[in-house]
């Protein structure tokens, strides 16, 4: 017989409006225009996602200058591109379609609304993250400084007279970054912030969720991948309420076992790049090693929803010159 467990699932977990959106941007694209579908880098950080689009036809690339000429789609991905991404693609006539998230591109406009109104623009976020290489790259190189923890806003070269805004990446730490803003206003009072938090809703609910549930738990798996920064914080989450594991997992295949011998509660939840598959793969694997009784704690409850560009909604969304690329749907390959 297997020993107890108590699982407490997390919601809301797993994709987000903004992750739902820019996979549909893709599937769309492949069901107008045909393979291959050319994305660059990965759509959302999730290789079970990646793969699943790899094996409709979907190639990804690292740069614009990897695409061939000849028409087929170059799509951007949710975490947005530095301005110079679609200059580049433009130079090369590429047809080009943006997945950013609506909330990514919010805050692109917040820093260049700084930008114009002369202020200098502290930006709070993980360095080399790629939501943070486009949001910098919205301006040109100097206008944005980078913050990253508490420890930097000391050596920031601003005086109490120059004119600053912040902004922050989406996917942060809630608590973190109120520390960070806390020393960043205490040092220049002066700061403007933005109108709305910029840390996206999906990001701040599944903190909070995991927050609730890591109080009542041993341990905790995050479901996701070692690059999405929202799974990595919703791991940290879970450890700082005293969770003595927090395992971050891309899937069932990754998890030591061992490190929930004896453990008679857990706590679930899965990054906003997620799918709810490898949730439910997860919970499979933990029904073979345990007798389950699963709750769920419910946090918040979202019916957030973003459209596809309007051209592509509407199938008007043609490559350069105005003609649909050889391959597309209507020429019978698909
Ligand atoms: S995590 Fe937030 S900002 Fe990122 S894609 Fe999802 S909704 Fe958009």
């Amino acid at each position: 017989m297997n020993p107890p467990l108590r699982v407490l699932l997390c919601a809301p977990r797993g994709f987000c409006a903004g992750v739902v959106r820019a996979i549909d941007v893709v599937e769309t694209a492949l069901k107008l225009y045909g393979a291959p579908v050319y994305v660059r880098h990965e759509i959302v950080h999730n290789r079970h996602v990646v793969d699943a689009l790899k094996a409709k036809g979907v190639v990804f690339i690292r740069e614009v200058s990897e695409a061939p000429p000849g028409g087929a789609p170059v799509i951007f991905s949710a975490h947005g591109v530095a301005k110079s991404v679609p200059e580049e693609a433009a130079a090369r006539n590429l047809f080009t379609i943006d997945a950013t998230c609506p909330l990514v591109t919010k805050v692109h406009r917040e820093a260049q609304a700084h930008f114009k109104r002369g202020r200098k623009i502290v930006l709070v976020g993980h360095p080399g993250h790629p939501e943070v290489v486009g949001t910098m790259g919205q301006l040109p190189a100097g206008a944005v400084t980078l913050v990253a923890e508490v420890a930097d806003v000391a050596a920031l070269p601003f005086g109490a007279h120059d004119a600053l805004a912040y902004v922050t990446q989406t996917t942060l730490s809630v608590d973190d970054t109120r520390e960070i803003i806390a020393a960043l206003r205490a040092r220049y009072p002066q700061m403007t912030a933005p109108p709305v938090e910029d840390i996206c809703y999906a990001t701040t609910n599944r903190q909070e969720a995991v927050k609730r549930a890591a109080k009542e738990v041993e341990a905790f798996v995050v479901v996701g991948a070692a690059n999405s920064s929202n799974s990595q914080r919703l791991r940290e989450v879970a450890e700082r309420e005293g969770c003595r594991v927090a395992l971050l997992a891309a899937s069932a295949k990754d998890i030591d076992w061992r490190l929930l011998e004896g453990v008679k509660s857990l706590g679930v939840s899965a990054g906003a790049s997620a799918p709810e598959v490898l949730v439910e793969e997860i919970l499979d694997a933990l029904a073979t090693r345990f007798t389950l009784r699963v709750e769920t704690v419910t946090t918040a409850t979202e019916d957030m929803m973003f459209p596809l560009p309007k051209a592509l909604r509407e199938g008007t969304l043609l490559p350069a010159g105005g003609e649909k690329p050889p391959g597309g749907a209507d020429e019978g390959r698909r």
